[in-house]
């Protein structure tokens, strides 16, 4: 009988590379998993009361808010990679480059492949799955092949890598670009994704279009930026909806049309993290994790909190909140102030997290977009949420020092800025 990579694990206890983790009373352990931001938050905010493990698949973060500029020639990319063991020695917590394969909640254990380990509390920040299986129609084959050749980079990893090499040797043609249904992580990402390459296809004089295609309505502002300085170069077909992929062909089934394309960049409709899945944190009818919109504690777990962009609906006004950076690092902050309160026997009112996002409308001029959004409680409970959007003409640098502020909250004086 063979065993699974995960039996072996359990078989013989693996410990290799794990760090060791003595806890107290006094300072439980916590295993966080998932370095991205929602991860770093509470892994930074847990370590001041417990013994933290950070788990995590990846060597370095990969700081996606910077992928576009850096795409876009903007950034140098000193920055976009971050090293997790300088983090975790500045901030005085543990880390392990791991896949998680299992949570055993009954045991109170999490399964990696770099052994298992015990927790008190748990914070899961995994970031989004994507489901393709819509689109092929059951053949696997075609999926992995345009995840392979198309990927959406829009997830941590080297993606983003290979998008820019992909970008840079587009020499002419139809590119295809489509954004999945909302909610999906940062809103405005795509269309500043589009723009840049419209802006790449324009001052590169190449024989190229582009094509975007989205199942939601359009986005008023983008559509005036495509209409007002890419006419020859964007069409956008906003409540249009992508029904089918032949990756072999490179064919394109939409609602009412198919589009023959030299290359592409497709976005498939976007869930919870699989491992939400995988360990049930993920709602009965949703592809979301089902967590209290205040603290994100599990519901019937008082152990675990699922934070970031796996979180479900909060709200039956506006659903889910948006899935940006920002509203993740304080979605750790407040579950780890909670998890710490707990410690004292203390139930704080949990604080209300907040989001600024930048984004570029043009690239000549520099021009960009920047999406606030507050929230408050209602007398009856129910979360309500305020947005401002606000055009900056002649940006000096606003979003850069932004950006540099996010890092240092994750990293500290590790942080590369
Ligand atoms: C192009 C682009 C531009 C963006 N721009 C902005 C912006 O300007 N401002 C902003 O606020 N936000 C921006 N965002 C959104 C922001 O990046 C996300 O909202 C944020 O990353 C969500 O944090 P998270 O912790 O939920 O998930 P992630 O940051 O994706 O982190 C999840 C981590 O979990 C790890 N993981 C998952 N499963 C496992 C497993 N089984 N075992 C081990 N590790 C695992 C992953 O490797 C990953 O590192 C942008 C996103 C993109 C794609």
């Amino acid at each position: 009988m063979s065993l699974t990579r995960r039996q072996f694990l359990l078989a013989t206890g693996c410990t290799l590379c794990a760090p060791a983790i003595r806890a107290t009373p006094a300072r439980p352990r916590a295993i966080v998993i998932g370095g991205g931001w929602g991860g770093l938050a509470a892994a930074r905010h847990l370590a001041k009361r417990c013994e933290v493990l950070l788990v995590e698949r990846q060597a370095a973060f990969v700081s996606q808010a910077l992928g576009n500029r850096w795409l876009a020639g903007l950034d140098d990319g000193r920055r976009l990679h971050q090293d997790y063991r300088a983090a975790a020695a500045a901030l005085d917590y543990h880390f392990v480059q791991a896949e998680v394969l299992a949570i055993e909640r009954a045991q109170r254990q999490v399964i990696t492949t770099a052994g298992s380990f015990p927790y008190d509390w748990l914070v899961v920040s995994a970031g989004i799955g994507e489901d393709d299986a819509a689109l092929f129609d059951g053949d696997q084959a075609a999926a992995r092949e345009t995840r392979q050749l198309f990927p959406s980079a829009y997830t941590a990893g080297s993606e983003l890598a290979t998008l820019q090499r992909k970008l840079g040797e587009f020499a002419g043609g139809e590119f295809l670009m489509t954004i999945p249904f909302a909610p999906y992580r940062c809103p405005p990402a795509p269309y500043e994704r589009a723009m840049i390459i419209a802006q790449s296809i324009k001052s590169r004089g190449l024989k190229a279009h582009l094509t975007l295609v989205e199942p939601n309505a359009p986005w008023p502002g983008y559509q005036r930026v495509f209409g007002e300085f890419f006419r020859d170069q964007v069409t956008y077909l906003p409540n249009t909806r992508l029904r089918q992929l032949d990756p072999y062909r490179r064919v394109a089934t939409l609602d009412i049309d198919e589009i023959r394309f030299a290359d592409a960049i497709i976005m498939p409709p976007q869930t919870a993290a699989p491992l939400c899945r995988q360990a049930g944190l993920s709602g009965r009818d949703s592809t979301w994790a089902a967590v209290d919109p205040r603290h994100f504690g599990l519901a019937g777990d008082e152990r675990i909190f699922v934070i970031g962009d796996s979180v479900g609906a909060v709200s039956p006004l506006f659903g889910h909140y948006p899935k940006t950076g920002q509203l993740a690092s304080r979605m750790g902050q407040i579950a780890a102030t909670e998890i710490l309160g707990r410690l004292d026997g203390k139930a704080p009112e949990p604080a209300l997290p907040e989001s600024t996002c930048f984004a570029y409308l043009n690239l000549a001029p520099a021009q960009f977009t920047r999406i606030d959004t507050r929230y408050r409680v209602r007398g009856d409970g129910v979360l309500v949420q305020s947005m401002s959007q606000t055009r900056e003409n002649n940006p000096q640098g606003e979003d850069d020092a932004w950006l540099n502020a996010r890092h240092e909250e994750l990293f500290g004086p590790a942080a590369l800025l």
